[in-house]
């Protein structure tokens, strides 16, 4: 593995269907060449991610777009014009060249424009778009630095450096209906916000869209993880650290992390991963309790984080 802030080195790998782990703004991606199967393979692999669950493709212009999908609908350009470059994927029909391991075998790609300016020129310096998951082991916690990738997948063959990302936790994905949006995956970008370009399609979203991204476990640390609740109360906490949003629950505990200094929730959406990294990698801690907050627009994003890594946990 190799490391530095070479984009042309990192570009040059791509297209020798190489992987290289690039920063996004919502978290580390593992990038290959999207249109390579061998180099795809090569994701899945390096992960251990089930062939069941499809990647997301990135672009850095409409061109790119053009060539994943034969839909020339005037609402993805108004999404694409509000949205893009930004946290926002959009699920739609694939063309041909997008190989059917990207999309495990379905007959929709997830695109998106990445707003991290490194990511955009590594995808436009390596001509092709980009598949990329989160730079993590699957079902464990993503990555927000390139130290964090180095911890779970030292093998990669190129890690290109770009600081903290800045919103931390992963995309939101829609898919179009005859009736407007359906979010698949809940993000920094909201329902509310969504519904400002398009109306919501309340209709229950179909199984075969929602299977592969509704895995009941996910982003889970080695340590135990739970969401605070009444419990929380009996647990012996000198070798506990609380992921703090209020501060309302801070006492007693031999570790605290504060995700936000101003009750924001993109604070904690901007530093919910690296708490658990920090807690993960801390030998004092043997359980670590986070702080719940409201299902409503952010809220919604983070609390489905949070549910997801405690959901081995709490069985
Ligand atoms: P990740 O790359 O780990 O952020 O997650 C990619 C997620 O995007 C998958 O787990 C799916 O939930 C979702 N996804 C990607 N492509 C599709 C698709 N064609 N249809 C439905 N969901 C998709
Ligand atoms: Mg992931």
């Amino acid at each position: 593995m190799s490391q530095s802030n070479n984009i042309e080195t990192a570009a040059r790998y791509i297209q020798e269907g190489k992987l290289v782990a690039f920063p996004t703004e919502t978290v580390y991606g593992l990038g290959a060449n999207a249109l390579d199967p061998l180099a795809v393979a090569k994701i899945f692999e390096l992960k251990e991610r089930p062939t069941f669950d499809p990647l997301i493709v990135h672009i850095s212009n409409m061109e790119q777009f053009a060539r994943l999908t034969p839909v020339n609908d005037e609402r993805v350009y108004r999404l694409a014009e509000k949205f893009w470059p930004g946290p926002l994927t959009i699920v739609l029909p694939k063309s041909d060249i997008v190989p059917d391991l990207v999309t495990s075998g379905l007959p929709t790609v997830g695109i998106r424009m990445p707003s991290n300016e490194i990511a955009r020129q590594l995808i436009t310096l390596s001509d092709c778009p980009i598949a990329a998951p989160s730079a993590n082991k699957f079902g464990r916690i993503s990555p927000t630095t390139a130290a964090h990738v180095r911890k779970q997948l030292p093998d990669v063959d190129y890690i290109l450096e770009g600081g903290k990302s800045s919103v931390g936790i992963e995309s939101t994905i829609i898919s179009l209906t005859e009736c407007g949006f359906q979010i698949l995956r809940n993000g920094i970008i909201t329902q509310e916000d969504l519904e400002a370009v398009l109306p919501v399609d309340s209709g229950s979203v179909t199984e075969k869209l929602a299977a592969p991204g509704m895995l009941k476990s996910h982003y889970s640390p080695r340590k135990k993880l739970l969401v605070a609740d009444e419990s929380t109360a009996l647990i012996d906490k000198s070798r506990a650290g609380l992921i703090s949003f209020s501060g309302d629950l801070d006492n007693g505990f031999s570790k605290i992390i504060r995700v936000s200094q101003h009750n924001d929730l993109k604070e904690y959406a901007v530093n919910l991963f690296e708490a658990m990294h920090t807690f993960e990698d801390d030998p004092a801690i043997d359980i670590i309790i986070a702080e719940p907050v409201c299902e409503k627009g952010i809220g919604k994003a983070i609390m489905d984080r949070l549910r997801k890594a405690e959901y081995d946990w709490r069985k």
